[in-house]
C-alpha cells in the first residue's frame, strides 16, 4: 500500500501541497477531486518522483510504498517509477510500433527474449481489452490508433512492467463516452491486481469507479472518505459547496 505522510511541496516560494497525509489501500481505486489548481496533478507526480528533474520543486515529508520511503536517500527513481506507473491525460504513445511501445519498459529492464516479450505484449493487450482490435497490426505505428485505443495502449504499456500502483491523471478527459466506459471497466478489472489513484473532474466517474475519494482544496486534503459517503453525506462544508457546484 501507499502512504503519504505530511507531504509539502513548493515550486520556489509558491506552496502547492501543504501537508498531505493519506493512506491508499491495496486493490482499491482512490479518486482525487477538487478545483483546478488545487494540486491534484502535483500530488500524483510526487507519487512517482516526477519532480526529480524540476530544480524549483522542494519536497518534504514521506511517501511510503510498502513501508519504504520512495524519497529515501539512495533510492533509485527509475526503480520507483517501475513500481509506480503513470498514465497521463493525453495519450502519449511513443512514435514506434504498438509492439515496441508495450515492450519498451521491459527492454529497458534488460529483457530482450523475443518469445517472452511476445507473451507480455499479448497478455497486457488482452488485459487492456485491446488485443482483438490490434493483434494483426502490432508492427504498425501506435500513432495510427484512435485516441481511445492509444489510451488503452498506454495503460497496457504501464501495466507491462508489472507495477504495484497505477497513477492516472484525468485519463479519460480527452476521450469520447464509449472509450471512457471501456477505460472505466478496465480500471475496475485492473484493481484486482493493482492499487489505482485517479485524478478526475468527472464526478460521475469518481462515483462509478472509486472506492475512496479525496477532496482537495488549495493544497490540502479537506475530506477523504468512502466514495458513497463523500458524495452522499459530505462532512466538510467546502466539500459540500464544491459538490453543489458553488465554485
Ligand atoms: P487541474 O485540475 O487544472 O489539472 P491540478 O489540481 O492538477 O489542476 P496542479 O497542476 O497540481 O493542479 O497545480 C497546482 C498549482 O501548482 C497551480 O497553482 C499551478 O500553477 C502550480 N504549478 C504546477 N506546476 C508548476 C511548476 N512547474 N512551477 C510552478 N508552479 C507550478
Ligand atoms: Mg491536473
Amino acid at each position: 500500500k501507499l502512504q503519504v505522510k505530511d507531504l509539502h511541496l513548493a515550486y520556489g516560494t509558491k506552496k502547492v501541497l501543504k501537508g498531505i497525509t493519506m493512506d491508499i489501500p491495496e486493490n482499491k481505486i482512490v479518486a482525487l477531486i477538487g478545483p483546478s489548481g488545487c494540486g491534484k496533478s502535483t500530488l500524483l507526480r510526487a507519487m512517482n518522483r516526477m519532480h526529480d528533474l524540476s530544480p524549483e520543486a522542494h519536497i518534504t515529508g514521506e511517501i511510503l510504498l510498502d513501508g519504504e520511503n520512495i524519497y529515501a536517500p539512495g533510492r533509485d527513481a527509475v526503480d520507483v517509477r517501475r513500481k509506480i506507473g503513470m498514465v497521463f491525460q493525453k495519450p502519449n504513445p511513443f512514435p514506434k510500433s504498438i509492439f515496441d511501445n508495450i515492450a519498451y519498459g521491459l527492454k529497458i529492464a534488460g529483457k530482450h527474449d523475443k518469445q517472452q516479450l511476445q507473451e507480455v505484449v499479448e497478455r497486457t493487450l488482452k488485459s487492456s481489452y485491446l488485443w482483438e482490435e490490434v493483434k494483426d497490426d502490432l508492427d504498425k505505428s501506435a500513432l495510427s490508433l484512435s485516441g481511445g485505443q492509444q489510451q488503452r495502449m498506454c495503460i497496457a504499456r504501464a501495466v507491462a512492467v508489472e507495477p504495484e500502483v497505477l497513477l492516472m491523471d484525468e485519463p479519460c478527459s480527452a476521450l469520447d463516452p464509449i472509450s471512457t466506459a471501456k477505460i472505466e471497466n478496465l480500471m475496475l478489472e485492473l484493481k484486482k491486481d493493482y492499487t489505482i489513484v485517479i485524478v478526475t473532474h468527472n464526478m460521475q466517474q469518481a462515483q462509478r469507479v472509486a472506492d475512496l475519494t479525496a477532496f482537495m482544496y488549495f493544497g490540502e486534503v479537506m475530506e477523504y472518505a468512502p466514495t458513497e459517503e463523500l458524495f452522499g453525506n459530505p462532512q466538510v462544508e467546502l466539500t459540500r459547496n464544491y459538490l453543489d457546484g458553488n465554485f
